[in-house]
């Protein structure tokens, strides 16, 4: 471009304030605020100006200063905690959020944060109450424990737990459960952590209830039991019962801590999957406390919970940690509505992880078929899975939309960047939809979304 040209370019660009000042620019400040919609517009006008300096052909209008200026800023705002549709067949991914919530959790979260609320007042006597009552009658009432107590997320359960019942003593543990839950949580670092000696007995494949007899000594505080949840031990293996641990601790004047993880209130067998330990099942073998996650099979909103003996709850309680990783108020909203499901025999039909575990597989390949049918794909046969640390290796079946696509990455990777990001797994060069984990309400946006990037060849 010759030089005379490129200044009378220049010269044509409008300015920031007349920009500011026109429709589209008092829109612009209207959806954003005045200083971001003026730094994006001088930012948009400095990146067109260097442009045709470098000799690019660029239009220079009102019209397209203003649109380059909020795409910037739609793009900036954008949360980077967003929704996805979740269409791996992982039921509770933990990098996709957990557990979705159900429509009453949604609703009492709504309703207490956005309200005061008796969080820690007590409307009959018109004085301060305790945080601390929330959902402990609901947890009581479906565990039958004496007490409960609920926290932050399971591993803060676990390290005021063994803070405040094992500090500065021994804690008996079977080799075969020190185990890595994820992201470097580590059961000895906690124990560390938590000032606890940490005793292993047995081995990794067997560990026998005389193993822990002998390894009970003047130092002993707790035996515990961590649950495998995200590995198998397979063949020759072997570990004491529950209930066998649980007469050791108590001859010995000792308590048995079980840390189950997922912490399942219902049977997952009724779904042809494998036994997964209950809540119920721990206490009635004797544990004396139990400690699981409110988002993994519970389905509810993050937390830890704890359920168990009164006497150690409330030690529990009055351990300076139990501030520190105490329960926020949406959560114990969220938690509560939560536990009322189980509590009035609804859980299969109103909690998302339990809506998805019980669909049936006709209902799943209807909707697989009706998908291929829409937007094109094929279905075939396949598996989900529970996920969160819980029925490590187990499958439901499952029915698939399988899309054929030349690069089934890129393809992937292009409806990862749909306004809807859609999440799904790839296998031989396909890229697999699995509708158990999608959310009926995603239905439509999900085929939009398919139909654009398959029939239009779209971005999204
Ligand atoms: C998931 C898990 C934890 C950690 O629970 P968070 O709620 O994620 O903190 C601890 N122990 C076991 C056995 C688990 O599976």
């Amino acid at each position: 471009m010759k030089a005379k040209s490129m200044n009378d370019l220049l010269r044509t660009l409008p300015a920031v304030d007349a920009l500011l000042n026109s429709d589209g620019g008092v829109q612009l400040v209207a959806q954003f605020g005045h200083d971001l919609a003026r730094d994006a517009l001088r930012a948009a006008l400095d990146d067109i100006r260097a442009r045709i300096r470098a000799g690019d052909v660029v239009a220079v209008d009102d019209e397209t200063v203003l649109s380059r200026a909020h795409e910037q800023l739609q793009g900036d705002l954008q949360p980077t905690l967003r929704p996805v549709i979740n269409a791996t067949g992982v039921i509770i991914h933990t990098n996709l959020g957990r557990a979705p919530l159900s429509d009453d959790a949604l609703e009492a979260m709504r309703a207490v944060g956005g309200q005061y609320n008796t969080l820690e007042f007590d409307l009959t006597s018109g004085k301060r109450g305790s945080r601390l009552l929330h959902a402990s009658a609901a947890l009581q009432a479906i565990t039958g424990a004496e007490a409960a107590l609920v926290v932050n997320n399971n591993a803060s359960a676990l390290v005021l737990l063994l803070s405040a019942l094992a500090q500065g003593r021994e804690c008996v543990i079977s080799r075969g459960q020190l185990v890595e839950i994820g992201g470097g949580f580590r059961v000895p670092d906690v124990m560390a952590q938590s000032g606890v000696q940490l005793v292993e007995v047995g081995t990794t494949n067997r560990t026998r209830a005389a193993d822990y007899e002998q390894a009970v000594g003047e130092a002993t505080a707790l035996l515990m039991r961590a649950h495998a949840s995200n590995f198998k031990v397979v063949g020759f293996t072997e570990q004491a019962s529950l209930a066998d641990m649980a007469d050791i601790a108590h001859r010995h004047g000792i308590h048995l801590v079980d840390d189950l993880g997922s912490g399942a209130l219902l049977d997952t067998a009724t779904f042809g999957l494998d036994h997964e330990p209950t809540v119920q099942e721990s206490l009635a073998a004797g544990a004396d406390l139990v400690a699981f996650s409110g988002d993994k099979l519970l389905g509810g909103p993050q937390a830890g919970i704890l359920v168990g003996k009164r006497a150690l709850i409330d030690q529990l309680k009055r351990h300076p940690l139990a501030r520190a990783v105490r329960a926020d108020k949406l959560a114990l909203a969220a938690l509560m509505a939560t536990l009322n499901h189980y509590r009035k025999g609804e859980a299969l039909e109103k909690i998302p992880v339990w809506q998805m575990i019980a669909r049936p597989l006709d209902d799943i390949r209807h909707t697989a078929e009706s998908w291929a049918q829409q937007v094109g794909g094929t279905t075939v046969a396949g598996e989900s899975t529970v996920g969160g640390g819980s029925l490590p290796g187990a499958t439901l079946p499952t029915v698939l939309l399988a899309l054929d696509v030349a690069h089934a990455d890129d393809f992937a990777a292009k409806l990862r960047g749909c306004e809807a990001a859609i999440i799904t797994r790839i296998a031989d060069g396909r890229v697999l939809l699995d509708p158990r984990t999608v959310l009926p309400r995603q239905e439509p946006i999900l085929l939009q979304h398919l139909h654009d990037v398959l029939q239009n060849h779209l971005d999204c």
